[in-house]
């Protein structure tokens, strides 16, 4: 290709000349030490004249660059449609700005964001071109990795098994995934409302403060009930994400957005799980209290039935002994009755010693500060495959506020545990009738009720007293039964400062009250 000197030496000819006021030399200049690297072409595209910064970025001195098609600079992987458009554009006598890979002198690679303006003689076509280029590849690069780190995180974000979701400073939804888009609908229209709402109010100051002030909120469990009526446990974690005003307006005044980010664990199930757990390991610990409990009171009755006859024997050898001493003399063999007599008894004694120290004592339980409508449930939550297999209908009723107690937990749970066998057992030997269950927890001034009510056949006025009398049963042998239940429950409202009954009034079956003092010093 020749070169153009006429152009590539532009200012020995247009030294005198001047545009508007300024001169031409200055225009050349200006050109020259731009920081853009410029181009002036041919019609075809021919190069004519390119300044230092066109060599600096391309890597070709004027001199080895002058005389050249543009083309030189093309790297081939420009899609032909780009060079056609550009072609089509630049025709028409209009400017075109484009992307075009371009090769350096080196054989390196770059992106140039190039602009081609038609330069139009004074007949109307076009003379020449200009063109302008930038280096724009490290742009392009921060670009990209920008992009692949958005998509990225959106994969990350989406695939995570946690609901996420970004809001704005109104509470708008910016961003979400695909476990939060599942909550629709179970929470409403828009989940993270309803969870923050209730974050809110569970935490109340301690919530506002953090909000306030952007700090995290750990993660916090709670109880949400979905619009179908059921209940969902969720662990919620709130963290802040700080971003900077992108806009013109803020490139000298730089202002921030603070956008919360709410992390959601849907924890029902571990929930179901660890409830199951510990009402199975509730009614393991129960199960071995009551074991203990009837073995004491077995052992203690037997010392106690034992101890009469024994106290008979005793007085039987003293009067033996008053009447041996009065026959003078003696004829041996009364010494001999006697004194078998008193080691019968000795051994007797000490048998009874040795039955007295096989009592087990009381579980080791300490006093604990609980709510009796907790230990109400899980009575209930115990007795439900009972409850289900009687086809009983149970109507809770729990006190209004906590009814905070301070008692023996196991054994307490244990008697209401008792009250609630014995009324399924009562409705159970009644053939026919409603099974109803009816059990409510009132809080008075100093003391709270408890009472459980049942629709079996009643207890008889005369033995209202009597079934709190340990080894009493209404019931035979047959059914295994030693009478103790009542007398356990007894012991174990006495030990609480309370008292139990059986209200004489009640005509649909039996109502047992058990009153607890609210002060918890009595044990
Ligand atoms: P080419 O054969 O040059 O052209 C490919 C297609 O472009 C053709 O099919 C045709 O449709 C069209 N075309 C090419 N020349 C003409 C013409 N004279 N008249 C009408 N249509 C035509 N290219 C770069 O790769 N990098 C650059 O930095 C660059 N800067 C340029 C600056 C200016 C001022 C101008 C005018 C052009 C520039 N070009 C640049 C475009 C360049 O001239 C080539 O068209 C392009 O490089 C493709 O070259 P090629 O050899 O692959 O195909």
């Amino acid at each position: 290709m020749s070169k153009q000197p006429a152009m590539h030496e532009p200012a020995t000819q247009a030294a005198s000349a001047t545009t508007g006021d300024v001169p031409s030399h200055l225009f050349r200049k200006a050109v020259e030490q731009a920081a853009l690297a410029i181009s002036i072409t041919d019609a075809r595209a021919n190069i004519l004249y390119a300044n230092s910064a066109f060599s600096r970025i391309t890597g070709y001195t004027q001199d080895e660059i002058v005389g050249h098609n543009e083309s030189i600079l093309s790297y081939r992987v420009t899609p032909k449609l780009v060079y056609e458009t550009l072609w089509a554009q630049i025709q028409r006598q209009r400017p075109w700005n484009g992307l075009l890979v371009n090769k350096r002198r080196d054989g390196s690679r770059y992106l140039a964001d190039v602009t081609i303006t038609p330069v139009v003689g004074e007949a109307g076509d076009t003379t020449h071109y200009l063109g302008m280029h930038r280096d724009v590849t490290e742009v392009h690069r921060l670009e990209r990795q920008v992009q692949n780190q958005k998509t990225l995180i959106e994969s990350v974000v989406d695939a995570a098994q946690v609901a996420i979701v970004l809001l704005d400073e109104k509470e708008r939804v910016v961003l979400d995934n695909q476990e939060y888009k599942k909550l629709i609908g179970d929470l409403g229209k828009e989940p993270a409302v309803k969870l923050l709402a209730a974050l809110r109010e569970q935490m109340g100051d301690v919530y506002s403060k953090a909000h306030d002030k952007h700090r995290n909120i750990a993660a916090h469990e709670m109880c949400i009930e979905t619009a179908k009526k059921t209940s969902r446990w969720f662990s919620c974690a709130v963290s802040w994400f700080e971003e900077h005003d992108v806009g013109a307006d803020a490139f000298y005044e730089p202002t921030r957005r603070h956008y919360l980010l709410l992390t959601i664990q849907d924890i029902s199930e571990i929930k179901r799980q660890q409830e199951a757990l510990r009402i199975n390991s509730l009614r393991a610990l129960l199960a071995e209290q009551e074991r203990i409990q009837g073995l004491r009171e077995t052992l203690a009755g037997a010392v106690f039935q034992l101890e009469g006859p024994l106290n008979m024997l005793g007085a039987a050898a003293k009067l033996l002994e008053r009447r041996l001493s009065s026959q003078t003399p003696s004829n041996g063999t009364g010494d001999i009755s006697a004194s078998a007599l008193e080691e019968a008894m000795q051994k007797s004694r000490e048998a009874l010693e040795t039955l007295r120290a096989c009592i087990p004592n009381n579980s080791h339980e300490t006093m604990q500060l609980i709510d009796l409508n907790d230990v109400l449930v899980d009575v209930l939550k115990l007795a439900t495959a009972s409850l289900l297999s009687a086809g009983i209908v149970v109507e809770w009723s729990p006190s209004g506020k906590p009814a905070t107690i301070a008692a023996l937990p196991a054994q307490l749970t244990n008697l209401f545990k008792q009250l609630v066998a014995n009324a399924i057992e009562a409705m159970n030997d009644r053939r026919g009738g409603s099974r109803e269950l009816r059990i409510a927890c009132k809080a008075n001034a100093d003391h709270f009720e408890v009472f459980v009510e049942d629709s079996g056949p009643g207890i008889a006025d005369e033995l209202r007293y009597k079934v709190f009398q340990p080894f009493f049963t209404t019931k035979g042998a047959a059914k295994q039964h030693l009478g103790l239940g009542l007398a356990m429950a007894q012991e174990v409202v006495s030990r609480h400062g309370g008292t139990i009954d059986i209200d004489p009034e009640y005509r649909n079956g039996c109502r047992v009250r058990v009153q607890l003092p609210t002060g918890g010093n009595h044990v």
